[in-house]
């Protein structure tokens, strides 16, 4: 029997994205990544005594924006609370997080599965501090501390246990990440830490309503791991379930050299935080006109941009959703804009040409050396017929990459423009008949088709110059006189 028609694996994510501020939640500390270690402490990150913590605005304004960006409520009133724990990299004893009452409520965010589009339920989006760094690997007898890391400021944006399978939670942090760069509230890399994962999975019947016991799988920090440790927890318990066993409510690691995940720990020792309020800390109030000034300097989400295209500049869905996956892009579409009317022909280039030389180079969009202007002139010459599309594509756009030059001055200095210019078409039209004798026989009896292969012979002679349209007329006058 296919077990997978059988079961169900519900997933719920918890993903922690770093905010780009410049300080930390409560304190002035830099949050740069990369510096000596224990270099960006102050005494307020650590609680020592007689410290006071102040809250840094920054982070409220990008925790609002990420909620307004999610169709989340913000709520008007809520309140950081201590999360007691002991931990080596926490020499505070404490986390300051948000609990019964998270800045961000409930909300959603749109995934593509393969059944089209569907709303993922958020729970919430809280702020939080985040911890220090033990570093296992640095001396083989003890486990370093860096301290930089604690305090920087953290939102957790939680769902509900919404997801269905590793794809959907693939596309769902595609998304996350994808959001949090277009709205510049966090850079997005995984690989720096700036956005952590941990997955919740339990698998029940399919068409079962209850939930089954959940595993939580702690601190993924790529897209493929979080996919692969689902992949694996579904696999494993639901062979669990067909031995007859039940499922043990558990905290566990995944491990990517083998792409496994081993328990960490049970239920029974599950830790009680005694969340209280902090103390220190004031409760954030917030008015409707506060958030509506944060709502108005959120730039055009992605979604909303692609209906845009779509209606006004006559964009297909995909080409619309393509220029959508990052800001850069299609900040770039809007501008090029300015310059030409030809909508389809500047996303076809950014999508085809521009994409390839920025897979290419490894860089991004701004980085290639292209302005608007050259990429609409570029456009319109070959609108204007002046240059064919794959010379354009394959020698001019490479030639003007940071150069100030215009493209229809350096098209001719390159000898790039098409021959249009009946006199010199008409040598190559001719010397490409006299070559063919017996397909102009052909022709000439009916084969009318072949006038393709005419075109292209004298678009091969003249190497790519010659103006294929006015070539077709030629050829069609002497083959039909
Ligand atoms: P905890 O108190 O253990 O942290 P929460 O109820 O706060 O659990 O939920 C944490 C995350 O786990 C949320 O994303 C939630 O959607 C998800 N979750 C809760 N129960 C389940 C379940 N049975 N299966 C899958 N995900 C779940
Ligand atoms: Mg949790």
């Amino acid at each position: 029997m296919d077990l997978s028609q059988k079961y169900q694996a519900v997933i719920g994510l918890e993903v922690h994205a770093q905010l780009s501020t410049n300080s930390k939640l409560f304190s002035g500390d830099s949050i740069a990544f990369g510096n000596a270690p224990n270099t960006q402490v102050s005494p307020i990150a650590l609680a020592h005594p007689g410290s006071l913590p102040k809250l840094n605005q920054k982070a409220v304004e990008y925790a609002i924006k990420m909620g307004l960006a999610c169709n989340c409520t913000i709520a008007e009133h809520s309140f950081f609370a201590r999360k007691n724990y002991f931990y080596p990299d926490l020499p505070k004893g404490y986390q300051i997080s948000q609990h019964t009452h998270p800045i961000c409520i409930g909300g959603f965010i749109t995934i593509k599965t393969n059944e089209g589009e569907r709303a993922v339920q958020l729970n919430r989006i809280h702020l939080e501090e985040d911890a220090g760094k033990s570093i296992h690997d640095l001396d083989p007898d003890n486990t370093c501390i860096d301290l930089n890391r604690a305090g920087t400021p953290l939102i957790e944006i939680v769902t509900e246990p919404d997801l269905f399978s590793a794809e959907e939670a693939w596309q769902y942090v595609t998304e996350i990440r994808k959001l949090v760069r277009w709205i510049g509230i966090c850079d997005g890399n995984m690989e720096e830490g700036s956005l952590r994962c941990d997955a919740n999975i339990s698998v029940r019947l399919r068409g079962a309503e209850q939930l089954g016991t959940k595993v939580e799988v702690k601190n993924l920090n790529s897209i493929r791991n979080v996919k692969k440790a689902i992949e694996f927890e579904n696999n494993r318990i639901i062979t669990e379930l067909e031995k007859g066993n039940s499922i043990q409510q558990q905290t566990r690691s995944f491990n990517a050299d083998n792409d496994t995940t081993f328990a960490i720990r049970d239920k029974e020792e599950a830790n009680d935080y005694r969340y209280f309020p902090d103390p220190d800390l004031p409760a954030i109030h917030l008015t409707t006109e506060g958030i509506k000034l944060i709502k108005e300097q959120l730039p055009g989400l992605p979604y909303q941009l692609i209906q845009h295209y779509q209606a006004s500049y006559q964009l297909s869905a995909y080409d619309a959703s393509q220029l959508c996956e990052e800001k850069s892009i299609a900040d770039f579409f809007e501008q090029a804009i300015q310059f030409t009317n030809h909508y389809k022909m500047v996303a076809n280039w950014i999508l085809g040409p521009i994409k390839q030389l920025m897979n290419e180079s490894q860089k991004n969009i701004l980085e290639l050396g292209l302005t608007v202007q050259q990429l609409a002139e570029l456009i319109e010459l070959i609108e204007g017929g002046k240059i064919n599309f794959s010379t354009a594509a394959s020698k001019l756009l490479p030639a003007i990459l940071h150069t100030t030059s215009a493209p229809l001055a350096l098209a001719e200095s390159l000898n790039l423009l098409q021959v249009s210019d009946s006199n010199e078409l008409e040598l190559w039209v001719n010397a490409t008949i006299e070559a063919m004798p017996d397909k102009v026989k052909e022709y000439q009896k009916g084969k009318k088709g072949l006038i393709g292969l005419f075109v292209g012979e004298v678009k091969k002679r003249s190497k790519g110059k010659a103006d294929p349209k006015i070539v077709t007329e030629l050829l069609e006058q002497k083959l039909n006189a």
